[in-house]
């Protein structure tokens, strides 16, 4: 289904391997993240099964010994039709790798899976990656067409009954997927193609807003359809459509926004470090005294750890006010160099639920190679400044 908007293009420079392996220990990389773990890897990237996708084998077969679905088919048809889903993202993944775009994974969520790319193709090339998904459903729906014409079965869509039509269905399921996919709403496939196409007759911004309005105009429609005929998963794909075009929509105007921006336009330089020693009753005190939300903690003249507000109340309510900030700091926190792209380090920090990065001018720890931090509230106001300055030049023309 949908490609996810770029999630980190890898840092500027080139001799950053420590830094880049210590982001990794934070960043969405481990098996486990987001709650999604690693089936398989092909081509390099790794395709994950999102937990809820779980939920629905578990109703399926819950279903199937209820006897309510068709025993035997359910299951195996399940895992068909997903290996119908990965390859349709692979045919994204692969077309995205011919422009040099690299997939960070595949996710595979019960209504579908997603393609994280790592970064933003331009319109042109987001036209093929997004027209490849759906090409696969298609070369796969006429393959079986063929086949099913020349062993002269039929061709009826049947789930229930003695002997349901396994590669009958698979052909149908095939051809719902490439044209529901092709629906030009965001976040699906033929939202991103209307999107490359108004892209050629006007400017890439207006192509997204006229896209995200068209997909959550579908999204209302299928959402009232869903409820007049009590479609209850018609409902839940609505909504799903609905938030993904508004997320896009965002999405891009934060990437207009600080694409080309580096790290250190948006860092802040003063803030306060705590000592390794320091008490949580120290640190709570810090954090009451200003606006400072997270603290790098230092000893020897080194940063040993990060100590987030969230990780210090924590530390509060299981040690009490005397207990010491090293056993609540983080010990692998991430870090980035000034220089480094602000877009790919905003993606990063998304995956992170937001704590702060701390900002290193070079590949050691030393306490005066830490230069600043990026916090969320000082992306926020950089971003807000960087809109009024947009509109302001726009004024000005
Ligand atoms: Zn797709």
């Amino acid at each position: 289904m949908p490609t996810e908007l770029p999630t980190g293009t890898p840092p500027s420079g080139q001799s950053s391997e420590p830094r880049t392996e210590r982001r990794r220990l934070t960043a969405p990389n481990t098996p486990e993240d987001n709650g999604a773990f690693r089936i398989a890897t092909v081509a390099g990237i790794p395709i994950r099964l999102h937990w809820t996708f779980l939920v629905l084998l578990v109703a399926l077969g819950f279903m199937g010994l209820r006897g309510t679905g068709s025993e035997g088919v359910s299951l195996l048809f399940v895992l068909a039709l997903f290996c119908c889903v990965v390859l349709h993202e692979l045919g994204h993944a692969l077309t995205a790798l011919r422009y040099g775009i690299k997939t960070r994974d595949i996710v595979l969520y019960p209504i579908g899976g997603v393609a994280s790319l790592e970064s933003l193709p331009g319109p042109r090339q987001e036209l093929w990656i997004a027209l490849a998904g759906p090409a696969v459903n298609v070369a796969i729906a006429g393959a079986l067409y063929l086949f099913l014409n020349l062993t002269g079965q039929s061709l009826t869509f049947q789930l229930e009954g003695p002997r349901p039509q396994f590669l009958a269905n698979l052909f149908w399921i095939n051809v719902m997927l490439a044209v529901f996919n092709m629906l030009p709403a965001f976040p699906m496939d033929g939202g991103r193609v209307l999107r490359s196409l108004l892209s050629y007759v006007t400017s890439e911004d207006n192509a997204t807003m006229i896209a995200a309005r068209i997909g959550q105009f579908i999204a209302v429609l299928m959402g009232l359809f869903g409820l007049a005929t009590g479609r209850l998963g018609l409902i839940f794909i609505a909504i799903f459509v609905f938030i993904g075009a508004g997320q896009e929509a965002a999405a891009y105007r934060t990437k207009a926004l600080v694409s080309g921006r580096q790290v250190r336009e948006a860092m802040v330089r003063e803030f306060r470090t705590l000592p390794v020693g320091a008490t949580l009753r120290e640190a709570a005190d810090a954090l009451l005294a200003g606006t400072q939300q997270d603290f790098p903690i230092v000893h020897g003249g080194e940063v040993v750890g990060l100590l987030s507000r969230s990780a210090l109340l924590q530390g509060m309510a299981r040690e009490g006010p005397h207990g010491y900030v090293a056993g609540s700091m983080l010990r692998d926190f991430p870090v980035v160099h000034p220089d480094d792209d602000l877009e790919a380090v905003l993606m990063d920090l998304r995956g992170m639920m937001g704590g702060s990065i701390l900002v290193m001018a070079d590949d050691t720890l030393r306490e005066e190679a830490l230069v600043g931090m990026l916090t969320q509230e000082n992306l926020l106001e950089f971003l807000m400044l960087s809109q009024l300055q947009k509109h302001q030049a726009h004024a000005q023309l």
